[in-house]
């Protein structure tokens, strides 16, 4: 019997487009005045400092504070990973999911799934390349309110990559179960291809723009 269901967010529990759609643009809409609010705090002057020198070096430029902060919206369009913008953008979520600005989309189906899987004593994971932190915003102030009490265990990039099955082994080993013991949802087969060479059984999602691939799929977990 499958002692936990692990699942990726995006695409999985949570349309795809949330982070695009509501999470760039807040923060991308925030960023000045968040910024100029808290210039004084630590993680912020850490980040300013990382974005400075990261331009000093690349482009050979000093910036002054308001092009940092033209830097940050502009990397938020780009999609870049760069840790200065993560943790802006960390401060400035965490304020939009407390002040009730957006909730963590979950789809409607996930709340009844994670209630059935507690009512026969499995327990629930989630493995998501968002941060733990970013992870327990969407679950603790999600459309269904806080859903983190559900959740044993988060997974995010810490353990390894996605596509990796190293990282399969490693949750396992965290968890202490052996990998048959576990299941993961995704909607990347390679995710679900990396999980099943760690020997866990692995499902599909096939949300809406999903194409099916060799391994079982479901529309929603009603139907698993
Ligand atoms: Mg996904």
């Amino acid at each position: 019997m499958t002692k936990l269901y692990l699942f990726d967010i995006e695409g999985t529990t949570t349309d795809i487009h949330f982070v695009h759609k509501v999470l760039f643009p807040y923060s991308f809409e925030k960023m000045e005045e968040f910024i100029l609010g808290h210039k004084n705090m630590a993680p912020v002057i850490e980040a300013i400092n990382q974005v400075i020198q990261t331009v000093s070096e690349e482009e050979g430029k000093e910036l002054s504070l308001a092009e940092v902060i033209e830097k940050l919206k502009f990397w938020i369009t780009t999609d870049r990973k760069h840790p200065a913008l993560k943790q802006i953008q960390g401060l400035i979520w965490d304020s939009g999911y407390s002040n009730g600005a957006f909730k963590g989309h979950l789809y409607s189906d996930v709340l009844p799934f994670f209630k059935k899987i507690i009512a026969q004593n499995s327990m629930i994971g989630i493995y998501s390349s968002g941060s733990v932190h970013a992870q327990k915003l969407i679950f603790g102030f999600s459309v269904f309110g806080d859903l983190t009490p559900y959740i044993s265990y988060f997974f995010d990039t810490k353990v390894g990559m996605k596509r990796d099955g190293a990282s399969y082994l490693n949750i396992s080993k965290a968890t202490n179960l052996s990998p048959s013991d576990i299941h993961f949802f995704s909607d990347i087969p390679q995710e679900l291809a990396a999980a099943q060479e760690a020997g866990m059984r692995v499902t599909h999602l096939l949300r809406e723009g999903t194409e099916k691939s060799e391994f079982t799929g479901i529309k929603s977990f009603d139907e698993f």
